[in-house]
């Protein structure tokens, strides 16, 4: 391996880190050292309604406690918003965005209806001119999208988009999958894609390691670096891990987290060995 290795690990402090983020920060960490490389820890805090200062300061405690060090200062996203923003107008001025006003629930109900009945179908429409401005007048939120039709044609289609990901080999990219996705949301004024892709930028990224989850999002985001003229980082989607009922672990289902792990006498050589790492 030779050149630059710089790779990330980008949690949100939405709740506390469990055994997923342990492997998935570990087999950042570990990937950065091998390769002599850099290590960065990224907060991911836009969403300012579900952040919460002690999952913060968990994520510090916890990643410490593993072991693990990174570099400092540590980019916080919700201190960057201008970052994002600019971007956005760029991408507006552009004519690739339009204002979305829909609830989630009605959006829910048009991909429902749709045949496929799946994100890939959705694509949305500006208003027309004289209800926008009406809708606008009257205060109504509304969230950024952008529109797949208009980023093809800006593009002349997607088919140079390619990603190179470490276990698949070169991967044609299908924005497609993700909808004509939100950018900006109602609430929070930036979203997860477009933050990711100007992070991973700004931070010269060249290793993008993260979960499968996020295989899908990739296809997405790297559409958004073809719009914004950014470099695209090498990916690597390790597996997730499984529970013992065979689920992976989510936040949602309140898998055990690292601090109860530690609080019942775990240590972080027990934890590191149980996930498969020396
Ligand atoms: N912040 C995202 C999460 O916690 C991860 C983003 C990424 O790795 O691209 O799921």
């Amino acid at each position: 391996m030779t050149g630059a290795f710089v790779t990330r690990f980008a949690p949100s402090p939405t709740w506390y880190l469990h055994r997923g983020h342990a492997f998935s920060a570990l087999t950042a960490f570990d990937a950065a050292r091998e390769a002599g490389g850099r290590f960065i820890l990224r907060i991911e805090d836009i969403d300012r309604t579900r952040c919460r200062p002690e999952f913060d300061a968990a994520i510090f405690a916890d990643l410490a406690w593993l072991g693990l060090d990174w570099e400092t200062p540590v980019r916080r996203q919700s201190q960057h918003m201008d970052d994002y923003q600019r971007a956005l107008d760029g991408l507006a001025a552009r004519g690739l965005l339009y204002r979305c006003f829909r609830t989630r629930r009605e959006v829910a109900e048009e991909i429902a209806r749709a045949p496929h009945g799946a994100m890939e179908t959705f694509r949305g429409q500006p208003l027309p001119a004289d209800e926008e401005a009406r809708r606008l007048a009257a205060g109504e939120p509304f969230a950024w999208r952008l529109s797949l039709d208009a980023a093809a044609q800006a593009l002349g289609g997607f088919g140079a988009l390619t990603f190179t990901d470490e276990t698949r080999g070169r991967v044609q990219a299908r924005p497609e999958l993700g909808g004509d996705v939100v950018l900006a949301r109602k609430d929070v004024g930036v979203a997860y894609h477009l933050a990711v892709v100007i992070d991973d930028a700004l931070q010269e990224i060249t290793h993008v390691i993260r979960g499968e989850d996020l295989f899908e999002a990739t296809h997405v985001q790297r559409l958004l670096q073809a719009l914004l003229r950014l470099p695209v980082p090498l990916y690597r989607h390790h597996h997730l891990l499984t529970g013992a009922d065979g689920r992976r672990y989510a936040k949602r289902d309140r898998a055990e987290t690292l601090r109860e792990l530690r609080a019942r006498g775990v240590t972080a050589a027990d934890l590191r060995q149980e996930l498969g790492f020396r």
